[in-house]
Order: C-alpha cells, then sequence, then structure tokens
C-alpha cells in the first residue's frame, strides 16, 4: 500500500537506533513511519537472551527489552510496518525524500530520512555455527558476551585487528584460557596489536594456532550445549577436536547498506558516511543512525544514543533548512567529499 500522505520522518530499519530515533520523534509530534523489512522488529539484538551492559538493566533478554522499546514507541503514535523491505530511494527536486518498497510495490514520502538499516556479523558458514548461535554457545561480540566465558575455555577465530585485539580482552579479562587461529601463517592486524598478542600469550594462556580454519561446531545433541570444535591445518590437512566452552568469531561485518549504493556516500567499506556531531549524510534531509554508520562503536546503547542524536538534530534541519549546508560544509572538510 501507498501512502500519499508525506511523513515529517520516515525511518528505515526497527532495530534500536531507529526505535530510539522513532521514540523522540514521535514524542516531538514529528509524523513518524518506521519501515522494517522483517516481520518482526527489534533487530540484532532480538537475537541474544543475554544483556548485561544496557544501563538500566542488569540483564534481559533481547526480545523482551525490543518489546519495551516497541510498546513505549506505540504509545506515542508511531507506525512500524514490518514486511517492508526498502529497495530504493530519491530526493525529488522539491526536496521531498521518496523511499520505494521492494521494486516499487509500495512508495512512502517523507521531509527527512533517518536511516539505521544496522550490520551484519559475517559468519563462517560451517556446520552448527547457527545452531550453536542460537544455544548462546557462538558469539561475534566480545565486549558483548566475554563475561559469561569467566575462567572457561574459548576459542577466537580471526587474523584482523578486532580478532586479535578482542582475543586479547577476552583472554586478559575473563577465559582461564584462549585459543585464537587464523587462516593464514601470518595475522592481517596492525604489527602493534601482534606485538601485544605475542607479549601478552605465556602470561595469559593464549594459544595461537596458525594456519587453521574452523571445519565443523559440534553440539552434544540433547542439551544443546557444546562439545567441541574440529579445526584443520590449511597446509597438512589434519583435523583435531578441541573442548572449548564458547566460540567467537571475528571475521568482519557487512553493512546493511546495498541498497543505497549511489544514494548516498559510503565508505570503501559500504559504512555510511556522516559527520560525527550531527550525523548527516552527504544527501540534506538524510541522516544515519547505529551500526550502519561509519566508526559506530557497534552497541546496543550507542545505536539507541544515535537514534537519540539524530531525532534531536532533525529539529535544527526543520527548524532551518539552510543548517544543513553549513553542515555539509563543515562535514566535506572532515570527510573529503
Ligand atoms: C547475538 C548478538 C548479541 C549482541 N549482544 C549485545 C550486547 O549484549 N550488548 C550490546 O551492547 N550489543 C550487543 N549486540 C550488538 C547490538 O545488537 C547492535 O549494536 C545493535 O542492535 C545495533 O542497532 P541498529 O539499530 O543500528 O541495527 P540493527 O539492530 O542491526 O537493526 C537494523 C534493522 O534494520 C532492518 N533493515 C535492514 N535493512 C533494511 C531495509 N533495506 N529495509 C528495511 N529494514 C531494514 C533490519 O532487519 C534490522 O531490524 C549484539 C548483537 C548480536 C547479533
Amino acid at each position: 500500500m501507498s501512502d500519499p500522505e508525506v511523513f515529517d520522518v520516515a525511518i528505515v530499519g526497527a532495530g534500536p537506533a531507529g526505535l530510539a530515533a522513532g521514540l523522540y520523534t514521535s514524542r516531538d509530534r514529528y509524523s513518524t513511519l518506521i519501515l522494517e523489512k522483517n516481520g518482526l522488529p527489534g533487530g540484532q539484538i532480538m537475537l541474544t537472551e543475554h544483556i548485561e551492559n544496557y544501563p538500566g538493566w542488569e540483564s534481559v533478554g533481547g526480545p523482551e527489552l525490543v518489546q519495551h522499546m516497541v510498546n513505549q514507541v506505540h504509545s506515542f503514535g508511531t507506525s512500524i510496518r514490518t514486511g517492508q523491505p526498502v529497495t530504493a530511494l530519491r530526493r525529488r527536486d522539491d526536496g521531498v525524500l521518496e523511499i520505494e518498497i521492494e521494486g516499487g510495490s509500495s512508495v512512502y514520502r517523507s521531509r527527512a530520512i533517518i536511516l539505521s538499516p544496522g550490520s551484519d556479523y559475517r559468519q563462517l558458514g560451517v556446520p552448527g555455527e547457527t545452531q550453536m548461535r542460537q544455544a548462546g554457545k557462538v558469539s561475534y561480540c566480545a565486549t558483548c558476551d566475554g563475561a559469561f566465558y569467566r575462567d572457561k575455555h574459548v576459542l577466537a577465530v580471526g587474523g584482523g585487528n578486532t580478532a586479535v585485539q578482542d582475543a586479547i580482552f577476552l583472554a586478559t579479562r575473563f577465559a582461564k584460557k584462549t585459543t585464537l587461529i587464523h587462516r593464514r601463517r601470518q595475522f592481517r592486524a596492525q604489527k602493534i596489536l601482534i606485538e601485544e598478542l605475542y607479549e601478552k600469550a605465556g602470561e595469559n594462556n593464549i594459544e595461537i594456532k596458525l594456519p587453521y580454519v574452523v571445519e565443523r561446531i559440534v553440539g552434544d545433541g540433547e542439551k544443546a550445549t557444546l562439545d567441541h570444535v574440529e579445526i584443520k591445518n590449511v597446509e597438512t590437512g589434519d583435523v583435531e577436536s578441541l573442548h572449548v566452552d564458547g566460540v567467537f568469531i571475528f571475521v568482519g561485518m557487512v553493512p546493511n547498506t546495498a541498497f543505497l549504493k549511489g544514494f548516498v556516500a559510503t565508505n570503501e567499506l559500504g559504512y555510511l558516511e556522516c559527520d560525527t556531531t550531527a550525523l548527516r549524510t552527504s544527501v540534506p534531509g538524510v541522516f544515519a543512525a547505529g551500526d550502519c554508520r561509519a566508526a559506530a562503536p557497534m552497541q546496543l546503547a550507542t545505536a539507541c544514543g544515535d537514534g537519540v542524536t539524530v531525532a534531536m538534530m532533525l529539529k535544527e534541519y526543520f527548524r532551518d533548512p539552510n543548517w544543513w549546508a553549513a553542515g555539509a560544509a563543515e562535514a566535506a572538510g572532515e570527510r573529503g567529499w
């Protein structure tokens, strides 16, 4: 169904960033439409049962927290439309923004857009990964889940900066043993991090195995807990079983921004470029919030913080559209557009 009405704000993605933005814009009495491609709102946080680092909640499950967020947003009149994958955006000459759903099946219009489509963790795609992720034994975020592995043995996978940094983090803060594997003989991380890794390895019980890949993550069936992980030496082909309590996969993230190509500026990895103060993208009236933007800290609380920031900045834009141009000049200096 297309809406002939022009909303004040359309928000693309009903994750924490989009929901936080919608809460603020609807409380400010701006007509707000949130478009979500999935059947349910909530984003990535729906995939976890244990959150311990969202201020105000000592421990909360993702779906429970999302339900509260959704209720709060609805209570101020915002409409969340699920099953609405945004596939293209346009800015008309009169400044109105058009949002196309799946090949033009619907078109919505708004005066401003907040882009909050998030990112997905890159997966290994090995047998058992999805099942053990659902069982909470495979994680992609050390900050989120490291604390669940106090005095346990964890396997970390990856060779870039995040992998090396987070393996050190797990080993020095929580785990009694950390095994780090990477598919190449050399890590891709910065030299300084690799030096730190080797310096800290002995004292913090970090075992480094190169060049190894994960073959299978094996649960113990009935209890849906992790039994062991099969890893393979890519040079010799030898396979060994590691009995670990959890697996941390650090092989990168993929921003959900392919549909925005050619409309807004992105960096070489596809993250949305924006100025760091007001989160303005390269297109007037279009803001970025949450894990989709360049240099995002990729946390629930920071995604919400971004949502709040853009909702506040939106008021500046509505008050005086020239504010954007001034900001764009500043951002161009900052980002080199
Ligand atoms: C398993 C797991 C556990 C985590 N645990 C923690 C934790 O304990 N603490 C913490 O701080 N963080 C945690 N995180 C990270 C946290 O979930 C993210 O940082 C946060 O969800 C980012 O919010 P976001 O709104 O930017 O994006 P997302 O949560 O990714 O939401 C984006 C939404 O946009 C939708 N979307 C994408 N493309 C389109 C499109 N084209 N059209 C319409 N909709 C679209 C998506 O379907 C999604 O619903 C965890 C993440 C995962 C995966």
